[in-house]
Order: structure tokens, then sequence, then C-alpha cells
């Protein structure tokens, strides 16, 4: 088996595990959607730039060659000076046919050996000022014996650059004068440079000091992020050849890839954290619904209830642990079947049947008792208590019955009664040695009376045997007397019998007074034996009642010993003992009032326990008897306490109908 320690723990260590990987992945996923715009705008920055570059190389080459093409031509011209100088016009005409084909020459002079001027073409020298002292280039020129250019010129605010070429001239290896080209620089960009290319790129050729000596922007001021710079590589003069894109960097935010890079990501975040707080929801509630179901399962596997649910056919659905223990079957025996069921015991079969068909007509009886068969054939007396099952929309799926096992509670009933039987038979066995030495002292009254009226019987024929005559009035009222006594004496051992035997009892009309008197001579003779004054305060007038006289008689007796011993304790003045009695509509009640010492509410919760005493000799059988033959009778014995110290005993007895009948006409 395993640990559900150890399988807890590994739970709780892969949790976090289980929302890094995905949160990693996530993450990466971002990640990568942030990299591949900036990715792809950095692949079209490279790009311009290296487009950029290419078109300045091709520039370059341009301007390059078109001066090279013009130093050939300037070549060409100068070897034809040299060798055999052609008629003013004709040179004139070759000269404007050079500047036909390089727009970008300004002026083009032909110098003698001194630097006098030969011939001029194209613009005038600034104020007829003589051709140009270049020294330094003249003398490189010279040297190298090949055309070298000047330093470019004329960089400012108008941007005229200039640039001179100069090409020494021989003759059979004497140098024989020079050629001076002034190309404008201006016009070289302007014409050799294509448009789409000036479009684009602002352009600039600068001199050694990076100052612009001629520039060309037709789209526009670069904006400096694309830009690149190239040298002519021209002899004698070092000039940069500048462009610069009017393009700016790509911008990222515009850009469609990255607009649907923001959405996207905006969309997968929403929609994890929605995930998320769906799935923590989830969990939450399935967690709780876990909890709910172990809790649902101990209590149901706690219960000593037996539970069955019954769908709308009577099929059973589900059973607990409890019922499968009352009817001893397991539950796959017990789920999916139909009546009859294995725990039906065939002698109540008739009783289940009717009760199921009333269930498949939807009227259940709420609480009844049956009896199960168990598996093992022992019957199960139980409790069944049905209501409707109903689903979470309130429609009726069948029903849900609980069932107790009352067995035990069965058993005790039967033991109760047995033990209350036996309570009684001893309860009435032990009266009966209490009623009998009452009975003596009942009967020894008409036993005496019996005795003395026959004892004078009996002398009355001794003197007629002696020659008297005899008095027959005497000797019939003796034996009249005698006979009247024997029958009380009957009487009173008929009602003990009765009692005793528990079986109805001999009801007649009897009056309150009559039984108080009935029993007075003992009550008189008890009270006189304590020093108890006896007061009998009966109302004239008291409906009688339905009762066995004698059982009425035994009452009082006890509860005046009772009153009598109660009063032994206190002083003999005090010591009064008063009977009292009054009716209402209902009933007569008759009260016996002590002012002895009162009970002691431990004592008065037990006080008609059977053999409950707190007396030394009691048998505590007294008060137990009273109840019985009040109850009897219909009524009730209650005590309470005299205000004036003591206690009062009440017994109450119902009146006759129509003795109550005619107290009601009277009012
Ligand atoms: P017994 O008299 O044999 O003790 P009873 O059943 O007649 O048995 O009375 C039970 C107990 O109730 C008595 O022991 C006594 O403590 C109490 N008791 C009965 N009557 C009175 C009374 N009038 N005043 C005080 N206590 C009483």
């Amino acid at each position: 088996m395993k640990n559900p320690f150890s399988l807890r723990r590994r739970a709780n260590l892969a949790r976090p595990w289980r929302w890094l990987v995905p949160l990693l992945l996530v993450l990466l996923f971002l990640a990568v959607l942030f990299w591949l715009p900036w990715q792809a705008r950095q692949m079209e920055s490279n790009e311009r730039q290296e487009q950029l570059i290419a078109d300045t190389l091709w520039v370059e080459q341009t301007l390059r060659f078109e001066l090279t093409r013009s130093e050939e031509a300037l070549a060409t011209l100068g070897a034809d000076l040299v060798g055999k100088p052609p008629a003013a016009d004709v040179l004139q005409a070759r000269m404007a046919q050079l500047f036909k084909n390089g727009p970008e020459l300004h002026r083009l002079l032909w110098l003698g050996r001194n630097g006098e001027l030969l011939a001029r073409h194209g613009a005038d020298l600034p104020q007829g000022a003589p051709p140009p002292a270049l020294a330094d280039t003249e003398e490189m020129a010279r040297l190298t014996r090949a055309g070298r250019y000047t330093e470019s010129y004329g960089a400012g605010a108008h941007q005229t650059g200039m640039l001179d070429y100069y090409l020494p001239l021989y003759r059979d290896g004497v140098y024989a004068g020079s050629l001076m080209a002034t190309y404008s620089l201006k016009v070289l960009l302007d014409e050799t440079v294509p448009w789409w290319f000036a479009q684009d790129n602002a352009l600039a050729l600068l001199d050694r000091n990076d100052v612009a000596v001629a520039t060309r922007a037709d789209g526009g001021p670069g904006r400096g992020v694309y830009t690149h710079r190239r040298a002519l590589d021209l002899p004698g003069a070092s000039i940069v050849l500048a462009t610069d894109s009017v393009k700016g960097a790509p911008r990222l935010l515009p850009n469609l890839l990255v607009g649907s890079v923001i959405v996207l990501a905006l969309g997968l975040l929403l929609s994890l954290s929605t995930l998320w707080r769906h799935i923590s929801r989830t969990l939450a509630a399935e967690s709780a619904l876990r909890q709910q179901m172990a809790f649902r399962t101990a209590m149901e596997n706690s219960l000593m209830t037996g539970l069955r649910a019954r769908d709308l056919e009577g099929r059973v659905t589900y059973v607990n642990k409890a019922f499968c223990e009352i009817v001893g079957l397991p539950p796959e025996e017990l789920l999916g079947r139909k009546p009859p069921m294995p725990y039906w015991a065939p002698e109540v079969r008739g009783d289940y049947e009717e009760r199921f068909a009333g269930v498949l007509a939807g009227t259940i009886t709420p609480q009844f008792e049956t009896v199960f068969q168990r598996s093992d054939g022992v019957r199960v007396p139980v409790l069944v208590f049905e209501a409707p099952l109903r689903d979470s929309r309130g429609e009726q799926t069948g029903w849900m019955s609980s069932i107790l096992d009352i067995t035990d509670r069965k058993k005790a009933e039967e033991l109760n009664r047995q033990q209350q039987e036996k309570l009684e038979t001893s309860a009435r066995l032990a009266t009966m040695g209490e009623i009998s030495s009452m009975l003596a002292h009942e009967l020894n009254q008409p036993l005496a009376a019996i005795s003395s009226y026959t004892a004078g019987a009996l002398n009355v024929l001794e003197r007629a045997d002696k020659g008297v005559p005899i008095e027959p009035t005497m000797l019939r009222r003796a034996l009249e007397q005698a006979r009247q006594q024997a029958q009380r004496a009957g009487q009173i051992i008929k009602s003990v019998h009765e009692f005793v035997k528990k079986s109805e009892p001999q009801r007649e009309t009897v009056a309150i007074h009559d039984v108080v008197e009935g029993v007075r001579a003992l009550i008189d003779l008890q009270a006189r034996k304590s020093y108890v004054a006896l007061q009998i305060d009966l109302p004239a007038v008291l409906p009688p009642v339905l009762a066995d006289r004698v059982m009425l008689e035994q009452v009082l007796l006890n509860l005046t010993r009772n009153g009598i011993e109660a009063m032994a304790a206190v002083p003999p003045e005090r010591r009064v003992l008063r009977i009292t009695a009054g009716a209402d509509a209902a009933q007569v009640a008759v009260s016996v009032i002590d002012r002895g010492h009162g009970i002691a509410s431990d004592v008065a919760e037990r006080l008609f326990s059977p053999f409950f005493s707190t007396k030394a000799e009691g048998m505590g059988m007294g008060l137990s008897i009273c109840r019985t033959a009040i109850e009897f009778h219909g009524g009730t014995l209650n005590h309470a306490p005299n205000p004036g110290g003591g206690t009062v005993f009440t017994f109450s007895l119902p009146r006759p109908a129509s003795t109550a009948a005619a107290a009601a006409e009277l009012k």
C-alpha cells in the first residue's frame, strides 16, 4: 500500500513544475514573437545600407569613368597640339566638341612653354586674370610626365566647386606647354549621377577638409541613417563622394508584423490568464468537492442508519455500509436490483408488495415498522423513513429511505416489559404482606364484633337452658350484626384479592364521607398512639365517585399513616393531620395534610418508585401502591408542600358522567 503522506508530498513537489514549464514556454514564445520583427527590421536596415554602399560604389565608378574619359580626350588633343598644331578655328571646333561630350568641362586653356595662353574655350578667366599658377601640381606633373588634378576649390555657401586638371605636353621628350581643364563638380554630379539615385540619396563631393564643394539632393536632405563615403581616387586631388539616404530607419511600430505580434501576444496573455483563472477555479472547486465527498463518505460510513436510494421504478441505486450490514448483503448484490428484494421476509411479503405498489404509484408511507430478513435468515425489525429524492432542478428522481435497525430497541422494550411484569408481581407480593397486616386491622374489628355478637347469642341460649325464656329479638339482632360484620370482612378480602389480581375493580358509587368514616377508627387509633390530632374537614355535600371502596380506604390509610409518621419528630402541639375534600365539575379531590418534615427535592424525584423509603423500617411500597390504585380508577395522585410546613397529598378521581352532567346543569 502506498504511503499517502509521500504521495501528497510528491504532488506538492510536482506542483511548481506543472506551472513552470508552460510558463517558460509562453515566455519563450513571447520572446520569439518580439524578436522576430526586431530581427526583420534589423535585416531591412542592413539591406538598405548594403544597397547604398553598392549604389555609392557605382556612382563613384561613373564619376571616375567620366573624368577618365575626359582625360583621354584631352591627352589626344594635347598630342595633336604639340605635333601639328591645327588652325585656330579647327582647334576651337575640337574644343567645342570636347565641351559637348563632357558638359562638366567649365574651361579649357592651352598654355605655351612659358605659360602664355595660346588658346581658350569655355568660361572666361575671372577678371582677365592670367592662368592660375599651379606650381606644385605643375611640378609634380612634369616630374611624372602625367596629367594631374589640383585640389578642388570654390567650397562655401554657393558651392561652386571647381577642379582643375593640368596636362603637361611634350614634343620629342621636351616640355612644350600644357593643357589646363577646369571641371565644374556640380555639373559633374548633375550630369553623371542618374536621377533615381539622386532622388533617394543626398550626394556631396567633399574636399580634403571635409567641406562640401558640390551637392545634389533632389529628394531632400539625407537622414543621416544610411550614409557612405567613397574617395574618388584622382591623382593630386583628394575628393570624397559622400552619400546620405533620404530614408530613415525602418519604423517598428507601424509595422503590420509588429502590430499583429502585439495583438497576438496580448490575446495570448489574456487567454492564458483567463485559462489560468478558470483552471484555478476548477481546481478549487475540485478540491472542495473532493473534501465534501470524503466528508460525505466518512459520514455515510459512520452512520448507524441504513440509507437506500431507489429510482422511480424501484431499482436500488444506492446503499450505504449500515444498510448492507442490516441486510447482511454486499452492495453489488443490491445495486440495480428491483423487487422482490433478497431481504424480504416471506411472512410479510404481502406488506412489502403492497407498499412497493404504492411506491410505483408515487405514494409512500413516510414512516413504518417492518421486518427484514438478513442473509443468514435472522429477522431484523426495522423502522423505515421514506422521502422523495429530487435532483438539482427539483424534479423527483426516486425515493430515499433511511432504515433504523430497532432490534436493540425491541429487545429493550421486551426486557422492560418483562421487568415491569416481574416488578409488578413482586410489588403485588410485597403489597400483599402489607395489605394482609392492614387486613388484620380491618378484619380485627369485624372479627371482634362477630365474636362478641356470637358470645351474646350463646349467652341467651345458655340462659334458656337454665329456664330463662328466650328473647328472640335480642338473639336475632346479635346474629344479624354478626352476619353484617362477616359480610364486611368478606368484602375486604374480595377487594384486596381483586387488587392483587389486577383485574377490573368492582366499582360502585361511593361517597367520600363513607370512605373516611370506614377507616376513621383505624386512623384515630394510629393518631392517638402518635399523639397526633386528627381533623376531618369535609364539605357537607360531596358528589360520589365510582370506585372500589376498600381500595380507596387503603389509599387513605396509607396517606394518613405517612402523614402521621412524618410528624414523629415535630413538637406534639404541632402534630395535626387534616383530611379535606372538594369537588369541581370534573373531579373530586381528597387531601391529606400534615405538618411534618416535608419532602426534599431528591426524595420527591423517587417518591413513587417501588421500594423507595427513607424510613429505617419502611418498605417503600405505600405510595407506589396508592398511585397504582388511584390510576387504576383513572385518577391522579400528587403532592405539594404545605404552606404551613409539611406536605399535602391529594388524590383526585373523575366524577361519574351522570353526576358531572348534573353538576354542569346546576351551573
Ligand atoms: P414507606 O412509608 O414505607 O417509606 P412510602 O412509599 O409510603 O414508603 O413512602 C416513601 C417515602 O416517601 C417515605 O420513606 C418518605 O420519605 C416519603 N414520604 C411519604 N409521605 C410523606 C409525607 N407525608 N411527608 C414526608 N415524606 C413523605
